[in-house]
């Protein structure tokens, strides 16, 4: 018997009560259609949180509410803590080649599913399908490159450091890690962390963006298919408490965290005070330069892309075009004409270049942002507030190009995050790198030009942790570090890369002789032989 049934059946026996007959039918229907509430995974078991705040997680491109994400607090952290740390002994006692083995498993799971993971990224964040599976496919990459650890986790020896005494540098886990992550990449910044923490062998929680939470959990579910012991991984949803709890308990000695620069700062201080090993990626504002003898119509495709691709969501978007000289004249009427043939839709169509905007919150700022700029003087050459033809309830900006940008306006001072382009025009290459030097900010910079000693001079004076020379503003690949400088970045160790290894394991150091050889001439076995 289905629940209306039973609800029609009880409220035929009571047929003078109507109101209450009308709130029984309608709480049994609310409660089928009701969002599901996320559960958080906490040693290798789906756990409903204690907290009672739910918010809810909606699809960018049509308002629809998908599911409702608990607001988890120090309880929940402290499980999952509790968890990590039970199965810390265990895990980091394992080879390093079981631990890979757990590694390699995950990369084939990521490339048979890869279009599922690709699917929930863009129904949760709104990027269409090709940025969503970029971003699984860097996922997949992080996956392989973690598959080095018995080569990277080397230590070093040195023999004879003096007589009969050796010293060697060997590196084992840190401990339990944690990782608090933002809405843009659901699956791939979740991904630059895990992998190697605990192919390294230390355990870890993670608290995913309350925005995006639905992806991660389907990578828990992987993480559960391929067997990873119980407490390895752990899943913890939440926001603001969540993140407070993670900060502040004693069980968790390092935390990684991307996110904006404030935060990021917030994070850092409050971390590092609790002695804490920190990584924190802040925020961004990304300078394309534009030399006069760069190559036209290559240059301006790897604009428009790094400008409205993942509709500027990304902490690695061109978000300031700077043209020198004569290159104003040469590109910025490819540009616009460029910009107007970008279509925004639901990541859904195959027509859309660019997605909605993560929430109808985000969609007011990015047109706060366009109106300061206008009041502040910029023109705009390319408008994106109405764009035509975007599915009704989803947050849309169509990509917009704001010129004549001056450093002090607000556009050029905020990260405005949404598909929002703002030009400026200098002079000389000298004038581009103090405009670019003079941003808080670090993350990325490109510059395009084919002049070898241009490339030569700004790579090495630019105060920004990734430069492209004729590519879109450019994320490393998984091998190398990834990382600003400034505010982009506070701590010391970046993301994947070497960097990855130095940041999850600890070094000691273990100086060693042994009294039986050498200095008597006998070997112990020999001794013990005669005696
Ligand atoms: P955000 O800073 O609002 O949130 C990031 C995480 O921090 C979330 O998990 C959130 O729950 C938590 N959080 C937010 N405010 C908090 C507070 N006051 N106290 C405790 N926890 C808090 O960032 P977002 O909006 O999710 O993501 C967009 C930002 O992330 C942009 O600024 C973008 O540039 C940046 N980002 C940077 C990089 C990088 O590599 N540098 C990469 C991706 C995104």
């Amino acid at each position: 018997m289905t629940t209306e049934t039973n609800i029609l059946t009880a409220a035929a026996k009571k047929p003078a009560d109507k109101t209450a007959i009308t709130d029984m039918i309608t709480d049994a229907i609310s409660e089928k259609t009701a969002p599901r509430i996320l559960s958080n995974y906490v040693g290798g078991r789906w756990v409903s949180a204690q907290a009672s705040g739910l918010l809810d997680v909606t699809n960018p491109a049509s308002g629809e509410v998908l599911a409702r994400v608990p607001l988890s607090g120090i309880a929940e952290v402290e499980d999952a803590v509790a968890a990590a740390s039970a199965a810390l002994p265990d895990w980091r006692s394992r080879s390093v080649g079981e631990r890979t083995e757990f590694i390699y498993a995950l990369r084939e799971k990521f490339r048979q599913r890869i279009d599922e993971l690709a699917a929930s990224v863009t129904r949760e964040s709104g990027k269409v399908p090709s940025d969503a599976r970029a971003e699984i496919t860097r996922s997949i990459e992080v996956l392989e490159v973690a598959c080095a650890a018995p080569m990277t986790m080397q230590g070093r020896i040195l023999e004879g450091v003096a007589r009969g005494i050796n010293t060697e540098t060997i590196r084992q886990p840190v401990g339990v890690c944690a990782a608090i992550t933002p809405f843009n990449f659901p699956a791939m910044v979740p991904m630059w962390f895990l992998p190697f923490a605990i192919v390294y062998g230390n355990t870890f929680v993670l608290k995913p963006s309350e925005q995006v939470p639905l992806t991660s959990e389907l990578m828990f579910h992987i993480f559960e298919e391929i067997g990873l012991p119980r407490g390895v991984v752990n899943l913890v949803h939440g926001a603001h408490d969540a993140v407070n709890a993670i900060l502040d308990s004693p069980g968790i000695r390092a935390v990684s965290f991307v996110g904006s620069v404030n935060t990021a700062k917030y994070i850092y201080r409050r971390a590092a005070e609790n002695g804490k090993r920190v990584q924190a990626l802040g925020g961004a504002k990304n300078y394309m330069v534009v030399m006069p003898d760069a190559v036209v119509d290559k240059t301006v495709a790897n604009v428009l892309g790094s400008a409205f691709g993942n509709a500027g969501q990304r902490c690695m978007a061109g978000s300031v075009l700077v043209t020198v000289g004569s290159a104003q004249t040469a590109i910025m009427g490819r540009l616009k004409a460029g910009a107007e043939k970008l279509i925004a839709g639901d990541g859904m169509d195959a027509k859309a270049s660019l997605g909605p905007v993560i929430s109808s919150a985000a969609c007011a700022r990015i047109h706060e942002a366009i109106e300061s700029g206008l009041k502040e003087g910029a023109e705009l050459l390319v408008d994106g507030r109405r764009p035509a033809g975007v599915p009704a309830g989803g947050n849309f900006v169509g990509p917009t190009i704001l010129n004549h940008v001056k450093p002090d306006m607000r556009v050029a001072r905020e990260e405005i995050f949404g598909p929002v382009l703002s030009v400026m025009h200098v002079d000389t290459l000298e004038q581009s790198i103090a405009l670019v030097n003079s941003d808080p900010r670090g993350n990325g910079t490109s510059i395009f030009t084919e002049n070898g000693a241009a490339v030569r001079e700004y790579s090495r004076r630019i105060e920004v942790g990734m430069v492209g020379v004729n590519i879109g503003v450019a994320a490393s690949p998984a091998y190398f570090p990834f990382s600003g400088w400034k505010d982009s970045f506070f701590g010391d160790l970046h993301v994947h890369g070497w960097d990855a290894v130095e940041f999850f394991t600890r070094k000691k150091t273990v100086t060693s002789r042994y009294f039986s050889a050498g200095e008597t001439g006998k070997f112990f076995v020999e001794q013990g032989d005669k005696q």
